[in-house]
Order: C-alpha cells, then structure tokens, then sequence
C-alpha cells in the first residue's frame, strides 16, 4: 500500500474522461445511421423507441462493453430504499460445441426481472405477484463499472411492478420532468419562445466524512448505523474555526483524486473539493446537468466514495450526523431549468427588472414553494435529518426562500407598483491595494442560514439530508414549480384572451401573486429564536420531526396535483408514506437495539472493571492503614453512575421491545419514548467515558475519529 500518497503524476482529465461511457461519441461510431438517430430522438425529444432499434443498440453496446473487458451487465436501478440496487448477469451462453459467446438482445436490454419481491413496496405489490420489471432508461448512459477482477456493463433503469407501478425514485422523477417541461413550454410560447423542451437541472453538492477505517471497524454503530450513539464531546471541536476550506489532508488529497479520477472516467462532472466546517468533513460538488442524469451520477458519487476510501484506509461516513456536537452532512440541491434553445430561465440577466418572462419564472418559484411547503418538507424528512434541520447548524424545519438583497427589491417594487423601474448592483471593491484588481460586487450578501436560497441563477434547496437520493426531493419540487407554472400560465393565458397587452398581464399577476406569497421570503437568520415566532406569525408550517413532516405527502392537495400531472398515483403515494414510516421505525429501533448491545457488551464491562479496580485500590488503601477519601468518593460516584446507566439500558431495552401496531402510531411511539430513551442513556454513557481509564474504554474517542487524518 502506498499510504494514499501518490506515486505518479495522474492522467489528464481530457484523456480519460467518459472513457468507460457508451456516450453520443460511441453511440455515434458504433450504431447504424437510423438506430443512432432514433437513439437520439429518444434521448433528447422522449420519442419511444421500437425493438428493431434495441437490438441493435443492444448489439453495439455489448461489443462495446465485451471489448472493454465487460464479462456481465446489469439493470440498475433506484427502488425505496434509497440506496441503489443491481443483479448481474453473465453476456456469456454456451453453444453447442462447448464453446461459449457473448450474447445480448434488445429484449434484454429494454428490460429486466429482478426477483422484486423483497423490495419495499408499500403495499403495492404483494409477494405472490413479486413481479417487477426494470425498464432501460435510454436517457442516462450505460457506463462500466471497473473494480477488482471484474467489468460489469451498467445497465440505468426505472423499476416498475408488473401492473405498472412505481416502485423507484427513478420513474416519478422522470414523470415530473416530463410534467414540468411542458407546463415551462407552454409559459415560454406566452412570451414568444420557440423553446420545445424544458429541462430540469440539479446539481448537487455532497458533504461527508472520512475517518480513518480502524476506528470505523471498532465502532459498531458507526458499522451499523452510520453514527455515533455515544461519544463524549471532545476537548477541541470545530470552535477554531479551523477546518472549513484549510488545506486539505495528504491522505484526504489522495483519497479525492482517486474518486475523481474514476468518476471522470464514467462522465460524471465532477468540479470542486473543499474542507467543511467540521473536522474531517469535506464536500464534492459537481457541475449541474440534466435531473435525471445528475440524480444517477450522484448516487454514483456516493457508492464510488465508498468504494475508494478502504484503499487509503479510510471509511467514508455519509450520514446526516455522525459525530454530535460538530456539523452533520447536508446536501445542497441545486436546481433550475434550462430550456432546449440553450437558455437558463432562472438567469435574471443584467436588468433583471426588466426581464419579465424571468421575473414570471421565478415568481412561480417562490409561489411554489409558498404553496407546497408541506411536500417540500416531506421529501427532506427522515430520521438522520432530524438531527439536523433546526439545530442551528443546518436550515430550520421551516421552509421559506431567501432572495437576496437585489431580488428583494425588484419584488418590493413589483409589489407597490406592478413593476420594477431599477436594479440593484453591487458595484466594485476596491480592496485598497494598488496591486490587486478591483473585484466586482455582488448584490447582496449570502445567507447560509436559508432552507431554500436564490443563488444567481438557480435555486439551492439545502435543507435535502447527505444520504439522500436527490431523486425525490427532485421530483417534489418540480410537481411544486409545475403546478404553479400550470396556474399562473392558465391565469396569464386569460388576460391574454381578453386581449390585454403581454407586459400589463405579466405585471399584474407579478403583483397579485407576490402580495400573496411573499410571506415565504426571508432573508434575515434562520437560525434565531424570533424567525421561528415570526414565521408562527406568517402562518408557515414548522413540522420539527419526520414523524410530523411524513403525512404531508398524503394530503387532498399533493394526492390532486400529482395525480393530475401523472407523476404518482394516489396509491402510489400512500405506499411511499407507509414505506417512509417504516423505515423510520426501522431506523430508530435499530439504533436502540444497538445501544444496548453497546450499553451491555462494551461500556458496562469496562465501566465494571474499573469499578472493581478502583474497589481494590480503596481497600488496599485501607488494608495499609489509611482512609482514601478521595477515592471512596471517587468509588461512590462510579458505582452510582453505573447503576444509572445500567437502569436506562434496561428501560430502553423494554421500550424498544414494543409491539409497535400501525406504522404512524409506532413512529409517534418511537418518537415520543424510544428517541428520549435514547438521549437519556447516551448522556449517561459519555459521562462514563469521562470517567473510565482511556486504555480501558473500549471504544475509539471522538478526539481519535475526528482528529487522526
Ligand atoms: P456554492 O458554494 O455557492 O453553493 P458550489 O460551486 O459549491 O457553490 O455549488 C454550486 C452548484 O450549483 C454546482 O454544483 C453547480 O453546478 C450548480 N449549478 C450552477 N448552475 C446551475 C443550474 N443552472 N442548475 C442546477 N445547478 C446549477
Ligand atoms: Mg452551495
């Protein structure tokens, strides 16, 4: 092992990137005149693709894969868990004569059969109609997935039941973009556009830690559940303010390059690396690209960062929390939609008072999130967030938009007067150094604090948690922006019926629609005491906890538009909330579950042993003719604290072993007794570390985990 350091100067970018891609390039090389263009036509208008062109296709990507080393292919795909799944398959059939050839037919390419049966289904499919499909997704491209001994063609798929359902977060999220685009399309053509298509863009920014593995393997509720259950608070945290964009570990620089390299190789655009604010926290960011196709390569960012870190002996920690009392992980969901002329419609352009179709956009946004903060707030919620959202660190559970200084008052002015005369600029900073160019100034200042941010040109949900798959908080937020496109473009087609001027329309509903929702806009701290009663005040929706959040994706008004906008039927949404809750009954019970293991086989021992030493040493003390007093206060103070953790352990352990019942009721259970349970005894535990002789304590320290780099 070369210790993470790098023994060779790496390859270029330029040369290697997309190298294991069946991209336009190959497609275009490899495929026959008219099956490559009917490819295209699939993958940039959505027209269906016959059999005749699957074949081939499916003939030209073998040979692709075989001759890059591929001996398997597999249907990947994206079912409720959240993480992704795939089975494969051998290319190779034997023949007759004892030999064996590659083989692969469009019928196999167009669509697989996983056993589905123990995927969550919510309901929708019972286990004696376990059948589900996976359906190529011709829109993402087939990559290769090199790793020790093996090629494997990766094969993008949504996953539906044999009735059709969806049983994935591939399927909805390409549904809403479908939905999406063409209630954008029909707004354009309001404003004179010629776009066709309109396409919906993430870009998503990745936070994480790394830790060195042979903490990792001594941790089993890092093993299993992704974070500390204990751990006291250690001397040095991120007070020093230390850590965010300092200079990046030798063994971290090494580990990034290594992932960069490999996503490089499979097309995904990876552009920045940074320290975060807690230590060992870092952030990848990609550059933004089509939903769908940033949704699967992110998922590839996380399995790939995974997969990297045991070769530096590094473990790679992506949960929302995994070390209390420093920052948890989020992931900032960039998003915005780009239409197929080329333009971005949430660019604001130099004079973006006069910009009205952008003005219009992005007031659809703002209305969007107004109205459909509940689903927002859905599809950010599960148990690793939680520890995140509202706790100072991350967004408040409340959603709301920030704006930014020059926006604000382009919409302040809309709002008096229907319209907006001036923009606000930045002008220039000089930093009064001869030598230094003077910068340009943006508008306003950034606001970290915001659930929801205007940044420039695009909108940042930052509240999505850093396991999650983007897919679904994706697909909310474009049913969200689609269903208010739908009503303001519907709203602006009848004045224009009536024949009032574009201008006067647009400007006029501007005025109504921002009166309406501007209580959504906050610019000021998200963190304080007075935005949590301010917002109480504006009448915004402060669901805290998972448990509160999850029925919204239930309600009359999300179970209408989805349905209207065919992005998921109502029984479709019901098995995702019954899926939500279960997991998050799951969550919680196991992380109990583990505490008591931990509780009883780990601390208890070590904290027992120490007992009996400290015991021994009091009565030796006492055999040589001397009182310790210290030390049978000492000894006191122990054997009272072990006792309480020893009870709590108990309590939990009898308050997990609950029946549970239906799934909501268990989860108010878990929320409402388990959770607690937990606090009560994980305090009690770091009090014990405190105490126990550190060669002793049989766990690795947070001052270990997050300090050895
Ligand atoms: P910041 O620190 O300001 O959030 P970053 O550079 O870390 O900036 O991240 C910005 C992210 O926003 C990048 O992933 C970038 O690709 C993405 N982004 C930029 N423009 C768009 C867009 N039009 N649609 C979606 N994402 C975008
Ligand atoms: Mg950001």
């Amino acid at each position: 092992m070369n210790e993470g350091r790098l023994t060779q100067t790496p390859a270029q970018v330029k040369d290697t990137y997309g190298v294991r891609v069946f991209n336009d390039k190959v497609q275009q090389a490899r495929l026959p005149k008219d099956a490559y263009k009917a490819l295209r036509d699939t993958i940039t208008n959505g027209t269906p693709l016959d059999l005749s062109t699957a074949d081939a296709v499916a003939n030209a990507l073998k040979d692709w894969a075989v001759e890059n080393g591929a001996s398997h292919y597999t249907h990947w795909f994206q079912p409720l868990t959240g993480i992704t799944a795939e089975k494969h398959d051998a290319f190779y059939a034997p023949t007759a004569d004892g030999r064996s050839i590659a083989e692969f037919r469009g019928k196999e390419l167009v669509r697989g059969e996983p056993d589905a049966s123990s995927f969550p289904s919510g309901g929708m499919r019972s286990t004696f109609e376990a059948r589900g499909y996976t359906a190529w997704d011709p829109t993402s491209p087939p990559w290769l997935l090199v790793s020790n001994n093996s090629v494997t063609l990766v094969i993008p798929t949504a996953f539906v039941s044999w009735t059709g359902v969806a049983l994935d977060k591939k399927t909805p999220l390409l549904r809403s973009m479908e939905a999406l685009s063409a209630q954008a399309v029909r707004v354009l053509k309001l404003f004179g556009s010629k776009a066709t298509r309109v396409t919906a863009t993430f870009g998503p920014e990745q936070e994480y830690f790394l830790i060195d593995s042979n903490f990792y393997f001594n941790r089993p509720d890092l093993l299993n559940a992704g974070r500390t259950l204990f751990g006291a608070t250690p001397p040095k945290g991120q007070e020093l303010e230390d850590q965010y964009f300092g200079s990046i570990p030798e063994r971290v620089l090494a580990f990034m390059a290594d992932v960069e390299a490999e996503l490089y190789k499979c097309g995904v655009p990876i552009k920045t690396r940074h320290n975060e604010v807690a230590p060992s926290q870092y952030e990848v960011a990609p550059i933004f690209e089509s939903a769908n196709v940033a949704t699967d390569h992110q998922m590839m960012t996380m399995e790939t960062m995974k997969r990297v870190a045991p070769k530096y002996g590094l473990a790679c920690l992506i949960h929302e929390k995994p070390f209390a009392g420093v920052n948890g992980s989020g992931k900032h969901l960039n998003w915005s939609i780009g239409d197929d002329l080329g333009n971005n419609l949430l660019g604001p352009g130099d004079t973006p008072h006069d910009n009205l179709q952008f003005l219009f956009f992005c007031t659809a946004v703002i209305r969007a999130v107004d109205v459909w903060q509940g689903l927002l707030r859905y599809s950010i919620a599960h148990a690793g967030n939680d520890h995140r959202l509202g706790a100072n660190e991350a967004p408040p559970a409340i959603l709301s938009v920030f704006l930014g200084d020059m926006l604000t008052d382009i919409f302040e002015q809309v709002e008096k007067a229907g319209q907006a005369k001036s923009t606000k600029t930045g002008g220039t900073l000089d930093i009064g150094v001869g030598a230094l160019p003077k910068l340009p100034r943006d508008a306003g200042d950034r606001n970290r604090t915001s659930p929801f941010a205007f940044t420039g040109n695009k909108f940042e949900f930052r509240a999505v948690g850093s396991t999650q798959n983007v897919g679904l908080p994706g697909t909310c937020l474009n049913v969200a922006v689609c269903e208010s496109l739908d009503t303001l473009g519907s709203a602006l087609e009848s004045r224009l019926k009536k024949g009032e001027p574009l201008e006067d329309a647009v400007k006029a509903i501007l005025k109504t629609t921002i009166k309406k929702h501007k209580r959504i806009i906050f610019n000021g701290n998200g963190y304080s005491a007075d935005w949590q009663r301010e917002a109480a005040k504006r009448g915004l929706l402060n669901l805290k906890n998972t448990v509160d959040a999850l029925p919204q994706i239930v309600t009359t008004d999300v179970v209408r538009a989805f349905e209207q906008y065919k992005v998921l039927t109502e029984a479709e949404l019901h098995a995702r909330y019954e899926i939500s809750l279960e997991t998050y009954n799951k969550t919680i019970n196991i992380e109990a579950q583990l505490m008591v293991l931990m509780a009883n086989r780990y601390i208890l021992p070590a904290a027992l042993e120490y007992q009996t030493q400290l015991g021994q040493s009091v009565a030796a003390a006492r055999a040589g003719g001397v009182l310790s007093k210290g030390g049978k206060k000492h000894l006191a103070n122990l054997v009272k604290l072990i006792d309480a953790f020893k009870a709590q352990t108990d309590k939990l352990d009898a308050a997990a072993a609950h029946g549970g019942g239906a799934a909501d009721k268990h989860a108010k259970y878990m929320r409402d007794t388990v959770v607690p349970a937990m606090v009560k005894l994980r305090a009690l535990g770091d009090q014990l570390e405190l105490v126990v002789p550190h060669a002793q304590w049989p766990l690795p320290t947070y001052r270990e985990m997050l300090f050895v780099k």
